[in-house]
């Protein structure tokens, strides 16, 4: 290592900047990475250094700056170098002429999720975002990444290529920081899985124990591979890495271009709906690898990692990758209509059962993922509405429109294989008007009036509409004819909390809360998971007294009950099809 003294002139001659990363676990039980970075030929006499606060897929500063600590920067002698913070997530470090530079700090990583870092004695995992500071001005600048392992029986997983292996220290390369923050890393003992679709090298990793069978599941996964591959024309990666976690709770799927991370409940696989859930899951986080990391919008073509990245256009990516992760393992031979339609009526019941769809317009949930999706309470319910859900309402409308105007010989698909042609194939980011330029041409008609109505205002969807020409109706069901309060409740160490206050509802207008705690109805206890066999001896019209602790306040409100409301919409066949909505049916959910 050569302790040049460059001037300026010398400096703008030489090569670009090279930049490398270690990340150390010595001691794992402590949740504490040890990073350093070595930054060499740095062509100025100070050093800006930033932190991300977000990380792509997930759209919430999540701070992750906060879990850093023991900054040092040190020259090549091991002299300390004067730095100071400018920002929460900013440190500026002069380093004066000095070839080269090293960053050092300590991370804590006691967060287990698959956008966040979670270091114990079993395993490191990672997320480049939550984990790399970067030079201010050098994100374009390819890095190289050394793993330094605790233990040799630990393995590390990425999707990042691989430079060179030696005793406990694995490099990998990175092109550039974008594709650095894209691929997290799994370390540790985790089993893995190699297989191959389309010629192409495919490893599934698992970290944690539970009733996973890789023999009975991995099949499956290769037949949504196969069926994305097929919508889409091909598979743009060399090589793909699923990262799955199972846990006692957990459940969620963060995308990559080459990689996905997975979270799952690790006994859920011997339950057949869990199953498909799962597979739904690997559906959904497999699509984005082309809906939102190569076809994405205009405002995340180029990712600013220092603050929020606003996009009117996520019920595309979400809501649209959500419309097909039910749809792709149905294509896959993996569930059959009756469960397709099934799990579409969930759906739907979801949708409807959201009073906030009626509040906030679509294209404004996508625009404010960062300030309430992602920032969701109690409440949340009667105020907005998630543009995964709405979104897929409206990639289903959209789909069914293109289908029965062309007798499915049009659908979605030719609308994302556009997408993928004009946009994703070459990562150009596309405008809101460009989207919907793209689907009202693979429409043939102007749709102006039908963005603005349903992305842009809260007009219902009307989606009994958009069923009819395929022979199926929305059917609205009562579980039990109760008379209607507006209150979900649940039982806790055996007391009956709510948990949600329908808008506009009874419940909502006498001041009950999400956290107030029932105790009575008309002066009478009421025991644990008594709720709906007590409201079922009265009549809608009685007036009843409820007692219940708001706060710590003891309340009594009387409360006039409604009538019963529908719980539950399914999607159901209409009686008496005609040949017409029988070919229209056939060809949108075709045994392929
Ligand atoms: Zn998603």
């Amino acid at each position: 290592m050569t302790q040049a003294i460059a001037t300026a002139s010398d400096r703008s001659i030489s090569t670009q900047p090279t930049l490398a990363y270690q990340v150390a676990m010595p001691r794992p039980q402590t949740h504490l990475f040890e990073i350093e970075l070595v930054i060499q030929g740095w062509q100025s006499t100070v050093l800006d250094l930033k932190f991300p606060v977000w990380t792509p897929g997930s759209y919430l500063v999540r701070e992750y700056e906060r879990h850093l600590q023991d900054f040092t920067a040190i020259g090549p002698n091991n002299q300390q170098l004067i730095w100071r913070k400018l920002a929460k997530n900013h440190w500026q470090v002069a380093i004066g002429h000095l070839e080269t530079v090293t960053i050092r700090y300590r991370l804590f990583a006691n967060e287990l999720t698959v956008r966040t870092n979670h270091l114990d004695r079993s395993h490191a995992y990672f997320n480049g975002a939550a984990t790399f500071l970067y030079p201010v001005g050098g994100l374009s600048l390819p890095a190289q990444v050394t793993i330094v392992l605790p233990d040799p029986a630990w393995q590390v997983a990425t999707a990042l290529p691989q430079l060179s292996a030696q005793d406990l220290q694995q490099t990998f390369h990175a092109q550039n920081f974008d594709e650095l923050v894209d691929s997290p890393f799994e370390v540790g003992t985790h089993q893995s899985y190699s297989f191959e679709v389309l010629g192409k090298p495919h490893e599934l990793v698992v970290w944690g124990t539970g009733n996973f069978k890789a023999h009975e599941l991995i099949p499956d996964i290769e037949r949504i591979i196969q069926t994305e591959a097929n919508l889409f024309e091909g598979l743009p990666y060399d090589r793909y890495l699923f990262i799955l976690h199972l846990t006692g709770q957990g459940y969620g799927g963060l995308e990559h271009k080459n990689s996905c991370s997975l979270i799952f409940g690790r006994h859920s696989f011997s339950h057949s709906e869990k199953r498909h859930q799962f597979m739904q899951l690997v559906a959904h986080e497999f699509f984005h690898l082309w809906n939102v990391k190569r076809i994405r919008p205009k405002e995340l073509e180029t990712f600013d990692y220092d603050g929020e990245n606003y996009t009117p256009s996520l019920w595309f990516c979400e809501g649209t990758t959500s419309y097909y992760d039910l749809q792709i393992p149905y294509r896959s031979g993996i569930y059959k209509r009756p469960e397709f339609l099934n799990q579409l009526g969930k759906e739907i019941t979801r949708y409807l059962n959201t009073p906030g769809r009626l509040v906030q317009p679509l294209a404004e949930s996508s625009f404010d993922a960062w300030i309430k999706l992602y920032r969701a309470e109690a409440h949340s319910a009667n105020h907005q509405i998630s543009y995964y859900l709405k979104g897929e309402m409206l990639s289903l409308m959209l789909d069914l429109k293109i289908r029965a105007k062309f007798k499915n010989a049009r659908s979605l698909d030719d609308v994302l294989r556009r997408l993928w042609q004009d946009f994703g194939k070459s990562e150009t980011g596309f405008t809101a008007q460009q989207l919907e330029s793209m689907i009202a041409d693979v429409a043939d008609e102007n749709l102006s009036d039908f963005f603005q109505r349903y992305l842009h205002t809260t007009e219902e969807l009307p989606l009994q509409d958009y069923l009819a020409p395929f022979g199926l109706e929305i059917k609205a069901l009562c579980d039990r004819q109760l008379p209607y309060v507006g209150l979900r409740l649940a039982t806790e160490h055996g007391r009956e909390i709510v948990k949600f206050t329908e808008a506009d509802s009874p419940a909502y207008d006498a001041g009950i809360d999400p956290g107030d705690e029932i105790l009575a109805i008309d002066h009478l206890r009421l025991s644990a998971g008594q709720w709906a066999d007590r409201l079922a001896s009265y009549q809608p019209g009685d007036e009843i007294s409820i007692a219940y602790f708001h706060q710590d306040e003891l309340r009594s409100s009387r409360i006039t009950l409604a009538d019963p409301k529908p719980n539950r919409y399914d999607v159901v066949i209409v009686k008496n099809p005609t040949p017409m909505q029988d070919q229209l049916l056939s060809g949108w959910l075709s045994a392929s």
